[in-house]
């Protein structure tokens, strides 16, 4: 048997490695085992996250958006910028370099905090026993008095449209086209769908977006939803919604392939489209394959998803697990608040989390971001609420910037005016969102955000009058209710 540890965490994604770091900071002897190789078959840490989720889109998203504004709107501001042409290469040199500087810094900081770092794929065993097969194939067994599971997800792969590494690949393959197709099919308008589609649209690819539903971002507050669809559409994106796809074919003449996606309309009719290459992103799936042992004894669900409480504790005393292997949603702050509550539990300390105030994000341009309850969730759990909206049009700071769209808002409890949720689809909806996410966790009312001062010119400002606006007293826009 090899080295005994306070602590072992089976993945290095955002859950994983904060619960490790959180768990050394707190004075105990700890590991995290990854199975991550780079293209050297060097160990990397970071997961999804970090190697190829919410770090190489946002280069993307960032390198994407600066090329669209060169080439499409710049001439508004009075600059001339003559053509101007895309290098991809040069793009994914630069979102390769933004990766390796992070995933190179969490080792830096398993050093600095004292996690011991072991590459290979782990296993729990009965007893909180942990075995790893290391990148050669020799296992090792150490023991632990805690096991933290965080092994993430993975992307969902559909029937009628299998990712085939070439023409139609999941969200990684997206990140790595070399160069802009001219056509592509994107399956799923959820988060993945609308930030790849988008990096590509602006680059060039003429887009189309196929989604099951009949219903955009379901999950988003109707009016930021509809209010998303249609700046997303002026922009290009082609959003077809209701409509399944039924079946794919990859078409080759010479060198060159494309896919053949037949889908089913919202009528029913059989329509096929031509692609250069195809995205799928239909969701992810809870990755726990082969990570228990037969009698480990973790309950695991139909799906793969380790099954938990509040505080992420597994059924097996000592065994704990966090990030997207568990329920809530897949986001990696999500995932790193569950790392540090485990690590302070597994101290003694009475942590937990708030699961109420978690903002999420989709980082289109506009940014569209939400915290808290929807108006429909509200209203299906038979809350009375009321409602301040303020539209980007009469935010100076949004007009200066030329970024008039979209609108902050908030709702808030009828009878206690406590915020229960704040949504957004604008400029910098993400910073806004979570300044509605830190008057929430502090029982903050729309009557205490309309009291504050905010600076001016500020896009916060939207936030400021969606507040005064839930009593029908906003400033730079006629009340629609009466003041109360
Ligand atoms: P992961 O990050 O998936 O990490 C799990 C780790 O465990 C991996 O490194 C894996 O190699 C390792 N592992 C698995 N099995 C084993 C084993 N048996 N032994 C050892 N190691 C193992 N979320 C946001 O909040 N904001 C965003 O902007 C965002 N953008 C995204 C963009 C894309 C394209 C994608 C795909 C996802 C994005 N997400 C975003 C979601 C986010 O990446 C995940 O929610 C997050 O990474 C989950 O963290 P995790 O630690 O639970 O799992
Ligand atoms: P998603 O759940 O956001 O969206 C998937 C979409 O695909 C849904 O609208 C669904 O109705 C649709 N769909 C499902 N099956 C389909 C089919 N057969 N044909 C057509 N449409 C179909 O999933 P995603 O976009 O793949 O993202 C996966 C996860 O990654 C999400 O849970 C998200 O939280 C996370 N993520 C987060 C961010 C972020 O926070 N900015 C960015 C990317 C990914």
């Amino acid at each position: 048997m090899a080295d005994k540890f306070d602590v072992i965490v089976i993945g290095s994604g955002p859950a994983g490695y904060v619960a490790a770091i959180k768990a050394a900071q707190l004075g105990l002897k700890t590991a995290c085992i990854e199975k991550w190789k780079n293209d050297q078959g060097k160990g990397v840490n970071g997961g999804t996250c970090l190697n190829v989720g919410c770090i190489p889109s946002k280069a993307l998203l960032d390198s994407s958006h600066k090329f669209e504004m060169a080439a499409h709107h710049m001439g508004d501001h009075g600059i001339s910028t003559g053509k101007v042409k895309v290098d991809v290469a040069k793009m994914m040199e630069r979102k390769n370099k933004v990766v390796q500087q992070l995933t190179g810094g969490i080792s830096g900081l398993f050093k600095a905090n004292g996690v011991t770092p072991i590459y290979g794929t782990g296993k729990l065993l009965k007893d909180k026993k942990v075995e790893v097969t290391d990148f050669d194939g020799n296992t090792t067994a150490y023991e632990a008095d805690n096991v933290v599971l965080a092994t993430g997800s993975v992307p969902i792969d559909i029937p009628p449209a299998r990712n085939n590494g070439d023409t139609i690949v999941d969200s990684t393959g997206a990140l790595e086209f070399d160069e802009v197709p001219g056509r592509l099919g994107v399956i799923g308008a959820g988060v993945i769908g609308l930030e790849l589609g988008s990096v590509w649209g602006r680059l060039g690819s003429d887009v189309v977006v196929i989604e099951a539903l009949d219903k955009f971002l379901p999950m988003m507050d109707q009016d930021i939803s509809k209010e998303s669809l249609k700046i997303l559409s002026k922009q290009g994106l082609d959003i077809r919604l209701g409509c399944m796809v039924s079946g794919s074919e990859v078409k080759t003449s010479g060198k060159t392939h494309k896919v053949d996606l037949t889908y089913k309309d919202p009528k029913g009719e059989e329509q096929t489209e031509t692609f250069d290459k195809v995205i799928v992103c239909v969701g992810r799936r809870a990755y726990s394959d082969g990570i228990l042992a037969d009698d480990s004894g973790v309950e695991v669900n139909e799906r793969g998803v380790v099954q938990v409480n509040d505080q992420c504790q597994t059924n097996v005393p000592g065994v704990w697990a966090v990030g997207d292997l568990v329920r809530g949603p897949m986001l990696a702050h999500k995932g790193s608040e569950e790392g540090v509550m485990v690590a302070e539990r597994i101290a003694g300390q009475k942590a937990q989390i708030n699961y109420d105030i978690i903002p999420s994000v989709i980082y289109t341009h506009p940014e569209i971001a939400s915290v808290g309850k929807t108006e429909q969730q509200l209203k299906d759990e038979g809350v009375e609420y009321e409602v301040g909206t303020f539209p980007f049009q009469a935010i100076g700071r949004a007009l200066a910037t030329g970024e008039g769209e979209g609108m902050v808002k908030i709702i808030a409890h009828a009878k206690t005016d406590t915020i229960l949720g704040v949504h957004c689809v604008g400029p910098a909806a993400a910073e806004l969102v979570q300044q509605g996410a830190i008057a929430m966790e502090f029982g903050s009312s729309a009557e205490d955000l309309g009291l504050m001062v905010f600076g001016h010119p500020t896009f916060s400002e939207a936030v400021h009058e969606a507040a005064l606006a839930v009593h029908g007293h906003a400033i730079h826009m006629p009340n629609r209710k009466k003041r109360k």
